[in-house]
């Protein structure tokens, strides 16, 4: 049976000592709100991701990293390996987040990339994908989400469907306050399962989590939420404040 995700990416935001902060008000939270089949993940910076597994502990908050380089090692200043990222204590990596592909020019090809080399080191990871506002006024948002998905993810095998979870995010939702209203989400979330199950088979299809991401926020998490085949949320803004982070985990 597939879970139920709420993850919280938190860019470029906060110090080590508001990272500390925040993580501990979550884990207070998470603890009292003894969930049943739900993962709560937390996505702090690079330089802060030790400190998170720390304060994190034995807890049932997983950590994830927001983005790694595919290479294992080398010439590569500034970059951080999956094989470093597991040493630090991180199982779990974020990849194809739209501001990776809108700023930093990761392509499909770059991420096809940086996906075998997560799997390689047996890390999990949460795959971005979603279209612009243009690639839906032109009615093309399905075909643009099948490619993302196609180009990086179709290649693996079936094997590796385990360490998989989605994250659909139109671009134009995210960060803006606009959301794609639920029948949106549930329209799209339904055609991204068929789009695994046509490939694959029904069963992977069945088990993958699929996450919205794109301005979910406590008004209108549950509503997202109830939908069948959204299986949780990818949260940017509204994970930074302990308060509302924890009221879309209770959402779910
Ligand atoms: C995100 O960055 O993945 C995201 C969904 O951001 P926000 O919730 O702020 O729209």
């Amino acid at each position: 049976m597939r879970k139920n995700i709420v993850a919280g990416n938190w860019k470029m935001n906060n110090d080590t000592k508001e990272t500390k902060l925040l993580l501990k008000e979550i884990r207070k939270g998470v603890k009292k709100a003894a969930l049943k089949n739900t993962k709560v993940i937390v996505a702090p910076s690079f330089v802060n991701l030790n400190t998170a597994v720390k304060v994190l502990g034995n807890s049932k908050i997983k950590v994830a990293a927001q983005n790694m380089n595919a290479a294992k090692n080398g010439a590569f200043t500034g970059e951080i390996s999956a094989d470093m990222l597991k040493s630090a204590g991180v199982k779990t990596v974020i990849l194809g987040h739209s501001e990776r592909r809108a700023y930093f020019g990761e392509t499909d090809a770059i991420l096809k990339e940086k996906v075998d080399s997560a799997l390689e080191q047996k890390m999990k990871l949460i795959f971005c994908f979603g279209e612009e506002l243009n690639d839906r006024k032109e009615n093309k948002h399905f075909e643009l989400v099948e490619s993302q998905i196609k180009n990086a993810l179709f290649h693996l095998p079936e094997t590796s469907w385990k360490k998989i979870v989605l994250a659909y995010e139109p671009v134009w939702a995210i960060g803006t306050g606009e959301t794609a209203s639920p029948e949106q989400a549930q329209e799209m979330h339904a055609f991204i399962r068929k789009t695994v199950a046509d490939k694959y088979t029904a069963e992977i299809a069945d088990n993958v989590s699929i996450l919205y991401g794109g301005s979910v926020k406590p008004t209108n998490a549950k509503e997202i939420f109830s939908k069948p085949d959204v299986d949780g949320g990818l949260i940017g803004g509204a994970a930074l404040k302990a308060a509302d982070f924890l009221a879309i985990i209770a959402a779910i």
